[in-house]
């Protein structure tokens, strides 16, 4: 069967190369001038800045795509080990090492709240049933019919899907500074920890289980081995070739026409479009069941990101690789970025990623890597980027120069940045969202994008708006839900 896959995230890669694996002949066409989606790369002055993802976690998800074709991933990129897999640093000076480590996690514990050691062994194990039950049993399974979720919803019930991840965590922890450790997961999925279904507390043991990792050369050559292990398999990958809108006849996929005005003919068609943007804008003529226009406009999404890439000409050999300076306040803070406010909030929490920590290579000799990245609300709020940025940039520069990096604004050489509007621009990002719909309970499993449309038959949906979720371990476990049911659709009758 021919099958066209639209988009080079993530999730689109994985896709095209399980349909290829079951034997299709597939073509993944991306709008951007390379592979990657999010996790593009930025280089200039000869620093090389990974865009997007930096945390590597559950390595066996990128292992399978090598697997899947008699390969060993290792053979291609190698992963270095990353500890402590963040330190969070609080408004005090006090900073939290968050690693693998059974008995330093409890040191830390111990160190900010004796009291709190018993809940967080509890803790402990309720992560390990979550993870059991909501990735292991249904991550990877489809949940485009309902029986599917009727099934599941007790046990979601049981281990407390239904409160928030703040909420679980709450029951276990009475210290506020712990509470905060264990609550920023959510964001890195696009989700408010107050609203997020408890289910992502799994991402806890996840993270303790397989480790945090970081690809030798960066994330970009974690790319560049899937797109070379994609040539080697015979995928026809088309850059800088934009989709204008998908084909169909009598409800099934034909193919896609670009915006050059050539159509390519196709049996099949996974989409790694924004999910949202794909019933808004790729889908035009047809009358869409489920997801309509007021439909797509109710939806929760998530929150924009501003990101700024600058190398320095000093090493800041104090910072670890995963850095989150919380700002004073959390909850308010939280509201205000996932809300309408008009303009960025007066103080923020950051993720500073300082990749030279780990891979020395990623910057010229003696020199730094870093983004740092704001959550921000996103294009809903209506914020100017135009002015907002450069006023945004010089905040961060003198907060870090405060609080983390001394000496800062002499020692960038080169730096950039990304907003609400790029993610709009240049990944065709809903809103701007930095992970397309946010992952509350009610916008999980059935009630997120289903990976097979509703709409038009032949058409798949992989990527974060799309079940299970957004973050690199959810698109690329969308892409095995794809590849059930491209197996199960080729079964006769
Ligand atoms: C700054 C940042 C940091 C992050 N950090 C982490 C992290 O540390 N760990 C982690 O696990 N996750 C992280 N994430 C989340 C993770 O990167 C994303 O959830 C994931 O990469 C999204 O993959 P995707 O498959 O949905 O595709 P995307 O990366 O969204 O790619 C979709 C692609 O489709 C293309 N496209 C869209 N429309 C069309 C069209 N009409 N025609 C052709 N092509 C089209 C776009 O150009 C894009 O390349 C981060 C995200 C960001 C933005």
């Amino acid at each position: 069967m021919s099958v066209i896959v639209i988009g080079g995230g993530f999730g689109g890669i994985a896709a095209a190369l399980r349909a290829r694996a079951l034997g299709h002949d597939v073509t993944l066409v991306e709008r951007l001038d390379q592979l990657g989606g999010r996790g593009r790369v930025v280089r200039h002055d000869g620093f090389v800045f990974d865009a997007g993802p930096t945390v590597i976690t559950a390595p066996f998800l990128l292992d399978e795509l090598f697997t899947l074709f008699g390969e060993v991933r290792a053979d291609h990129v190698s992963f270095l080990p990353v500890s402590p897999f963040y330190r969070i640093r609080f408004v005090d000076g006090r900073h939290f090492d968050l690693t693998g480590d059974a008995a330093a996690m409890r040191g830390e514990v111990m160190r900010f709240s004796p009291r709190d050691l018993p809940g967080y062994e509890k803790m402990q194990h309720h992560a390990a049933d979550l993870y059991r039950v909501g990735y292991e049993r249904y991550g990877a399974q489809p949940f485009h019919k309902l029986s599917t979720m009727l099934k599941a919803f007790p046990q979601i019930v049981r281990l407390g899907g239904y409160r928030s991840v703040y909420g679980i965590v709450q029951r276990y922890m009475r210290d506020d500074s712990l509470r905060r450790v264990f609550t920023l997961q959510p964001l890195l999925v696009g989700g408010h920890p107050f609203h997020t279904s408890g289910l992502y507390a799994l991402i806890q043991y996840l993270e303790r289980m397989h480790g945090v990792w970081f690809p030798k050369g960066g994330t970009g050559a974690l790319v560049a081995a899937l797109a070379a292990l994609m040539q080697r398999q015979g995928i026809t990958i088309r850059l800088q070739t934009d989709v204008d809108r998908l084909l169909h006849e009598n409800g099934h996929i034909t193919g896609v026409a670009l915006t050059t005005g050539e159509t390519l003919a196709a049996e099949a068609v996974i989409a790694n479009a924004d999910a949202p943007a794909i019933y808004a804008d790729l889908l035009p003529g047809v009358k869409r069941r489920r997801w309509t226009d007021r439909a797509l406009d109710r939806l929760d999404y998530s929150m924009g990101l501003f990101v700024f890439y600058f190398g320095t000409n000093r090493r800041y050999e104090a910072t670890a690789h995963h850095t989150i300076l919380l700002g004073q306040r959390y909850r308010e803070l939280l509201d205000e970025i996932f809300g309408r406010v008009s303009d960025v909030p007066e103080d923020l929490s950051l993720y500073l990623h300082r990749p030279t920590a780990t891979d020395p290579d990623m910057a010229p000799p003696g020199c730094d890597a870093f983004y740092v990245l704001a959550p921000v609300p996103n294009l809903r709020a209506g914020i100017d980027w135009a002015t907002a940025a450069p006023r945004l940039r010089d905040r961060l520069v003198a907060m870090m120069e405060a609080r983390e990096l001394p000496g800062l604004s002499a020692a960038i050489v080169t730096e950039s940045w990304m907003t609400p509007e790029t993610f709009r621009q240049d990944y065709r990002s809903r809103h701007g969202a930095g992970f397309s719909i946010s992952p509350r309970l009610m916008q999980s499993a059935w009630f997120r994008f289903h990976n097979t449309s509703e709409e038009v038959r032949g058409l798949y949906l992989v990527g974060a708006g799309t079940h299970p979720g957004a973050g690199l371990p959810g698109v690329l476990t969308s892409a095995k839900v794809v590849e059930t049911l491209l197996k199960e659709d080729a079964q006769p009758g």
